[in-house]
């Protein structure tokens, strides 16, 4: 078959989705799932499509969990041949984030999974395009935090002088960078105090409280980065709890989560066609943004190619 233009059409693929063994998935669930992929954009579609015989749906009590194949279990089991998605069906039916975002988060796990190819996440281990997106996510998080404790050191009009204003701003910022946590009781010098403000100032926001259109369900993936790239230091309990070591290894070195988090959240919010969460992704994250749609576009030729090959066999 031709394809004129270089995409997975939904007609093409549909029978492919709705004869896959997706496991406790329901018929009226799996209908609505097509009906937000079929109105997705073709970019994030043809990634899901690529993979959709890949998904096997346990339903849980717990939140959202990918399996890849191999992976240990708690109980000593392993996880065999397939990859596994576990979520909680009941609440991501009405999931505030958007109905069935935790599926499309778990997902797009899966997907970044398969297009590793068995080495590791294709979104954490690409060399210089993932450490490019690291950079860039610490670099708009830091620009964003000098904003802020620029505005919180200029009011009341301080007394030092301008460069030692700037000085005072790049330290702060630096510690919280550096997961520096700091509470009313650990003030004692103006640094301190400058270090608390911006902090509470910071995690107010990433609950979006600073727009009417903007809440902590539109705002997961800046929330989400804003607390692993700090460490946890900006945690503001919008996101799901890690594990310690989840965002850097203990040796202190990046384990890669922030740029699969960073992909998955961008790829629910996509499927699911929430604009706000775009927008303000776009807001705050202004350079890694267009790094991860680099990405995403060579993920999706990666994906129709090994489509290709496997389609010759
Ligand atoms: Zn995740």
């Amino acid at each position: 078959m031709i394809r004129l233009c270089n995409e997975i059409l939904p007609n093409e693929t549909s029978d492919k989705f709705v004869a896959v063994t997706i496991g406790d998935l329901g018929e009226n669930d799996r209908t609505k799932i097509f009906d937000i992929v079929a109105a997705a954009p073709p970019l994030y579609r043809d990634l899901f499509f690529r993979f959709a015989d890949k998904i096997n749906i346990t339903c849980t009590e717990s939140s959202g969990m990918f399996l890849r194949p191999g992976c240990n279990l708690p109980d000593g089991k392993t996880i065999s041949e397939t990859s596994q998605i576990r979520l909680n069906l009941v609440n991501d039916r009405v999931n505030p984030r958007g109905a069935f975002y935790t599926f499309f988060h778990e997902a797009a796990h899966m997907i970044d999974w398969y297009l590793g190819q068995g080495k590791s996440y294709f979104t954490s281990y690409t060399g210089d395009l993932s450490q490019e997106l690291y950079d860039s996510l610490e670099m708009d998080v830091r620009n964003k935090l000098i904003e802020i404790a620029r505005e919180k050191v200029a009011c009341p009009p301080s007394k030092i002088s301008d460069s030692e204003a700037d000085d005072l701003v790049i330290r702060v910022v630096e510690n919280i960078i550096a997961g520096e946590r700091m509470t009313r009781n650990n003030v004692v010098t103006a640094a301190d105090e400058l270090q608390l403000a911006t902090g509470q100032e910071m995690r107010a926001r990433l609950r979006g409280n600073d727009a009417p259109d903007r809440n902590k369900d539109n705002m997961v993936n800046v929330s989400s980065i804003f607390e692993g790239i700090t460490n946890k230091a900006l945690r503001c309990g919008c996101t799901d709890n890690h594990k310690p070591y989840y965002w850097y290894k203990k040796c202190g070195r990046i384990s890669g989560a922030h740029q699969r988090e960073f992909f998955a959240n961008h790829y629910a919010y996509a499927m699911l066609g929430n604009q706000v969460a775009l927008e303000n992704e776009r807001q705050y994250f202004p350079s890694a943004i267009v790094i991860l749609d680099e990405m995403i576009n060579a993920m999706r030729d990666i994906a129709l190619g090994m489509g290709a090959e496997n389609d010759e066999k």
